[in-house]
């Protein structure tokens, strides 16, 4: 048994952590700069990177092992090289992770020397799919299980609860917390993108069409929501900021699709809300649903 120090079993961690994010430029995955590298956070305990993003393998230096595999299927590099496991392109079943080959290359023989080091120990590796420039999403974690006779590592995914003893250090202080915030954040990026299409990026009640300033709001508030209500898009306005305030505050709400507009507001602030009582939101069965729990619950009548 390995004693892996802390920083690495945090960037394992982490790699299992972000899995399905897209992270986009560099900032995320090296940090911004040689000097600021990515800080410490609840993982990792110091600065650090996920991958140098300058070629495939990523071996940190001072170090025998990779870290992490960078999977890039343009035709300039290696074609396709990743097998997926569905069509969603999350879960991959193979990847022929393929050492560097460029003549120049003069690290390829000390990255070929770490992979096999990965393989020898069962030591995961952390997996990037480079999608498009600039553009990475995090696969999780995979395990190299074999290289093959053209030189190329066959990884396939590891899943924390396979048996081994590695595994176990992973788990062990492994930060629910952590995950539970990463994946309500995917959520809430999901939902978010859901409604800005459906709605075609415009505040349902006003033109306000400016990006940065429409919410994704839960019309059956997110903290009460069942895991399900809490993604669902029939359960979600698009508001921008001033709109999405008075509904969250419920001082609107919707009778059926026709606005309802609390009495604590006086008839001569409305035009300053820039609410009017013959305001109404085209609504599906799903969300009129949503809606009379909002009327009966929020609203203040
Ligand atoms: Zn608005």
């Amino acid at each position: 048994m390995h004693n892996y120090d802390k920083v690495h079993r945090g960037i394992l961690k982490k790699f299992q952590c972000l899995k399905g994010r897209v992270l986009q430029g560099k900032k995320e995955i090296k940090g911004a700069n040689s000097e600021e590298r990515i800080p410490a956070d609840e993982l990792v305990p110091e600065q650090h990177i996920l991958h140098d993003l300058i070629r495939g393998f990523y071996k940190p230096k001072g170090k025998n092992y990779l870290l992490s595999y960078q999977a890039t299927e343009s035709k300039e590099n290696y074609g396709k090289q990743i097998k997926w496991m569905n069509d969603e392109e999350l879960d991959f079943e193979v990847i022929e992770m393929r050492p560097p080959s460029g003549e120049k290359d003069n690290r390829k023989k000390s990255d070929i020397r770490a992979a096999r080091y990965n393989l020898e120990h069962r030591i995961p590796i952390g997996i990037l799919h480079k999608v498009s420039k600039g553009k990475n999403k995090i696969l999780g974690l995979g395990i190299i299980e074999e290289e093959r006779t053209d030189g190329v590592f066959i990884v396939k995914p590891y899943f924390t609860y396979s048996a081994s003893n590695y595994n176990s250090t992973i788990n062990e202080d492994f930060s629910t917390e952590y995950q539970t915030k990463i994946t309500q954040r995917i959520g809430q990026d999901k939902f978010r993108k859901a409604l800005l299409e459906k709605y075609s990026c415009k505040c349902q009640l006003c033109d306000i069409g400016q990006s940065e300033l429409l919410v994704a709001s839960h019309i059956k508030p997110w903290d009460i929501a069942s895991d399900i209500e809490r993604l669902d898009v029939n359960n979600g306005l698009l508001l921008c900021a001033n709109h999405d305030k008075l509904f969250d505050r419920g001082l609107i709400s919707f009778e059926g699709e026709q606005i309802v507009i609390s009495a604590s507001i006086s008839n001569q602030s409305y035009a300053d809300l820039n609410i009017s009582l013959d305001l109404v939101i085209e609504m599906g069965p799903a969300t009129k649903e949503y809606m009379k729990w909002h009327c009966e619950n929020v609203f203040k009548n």
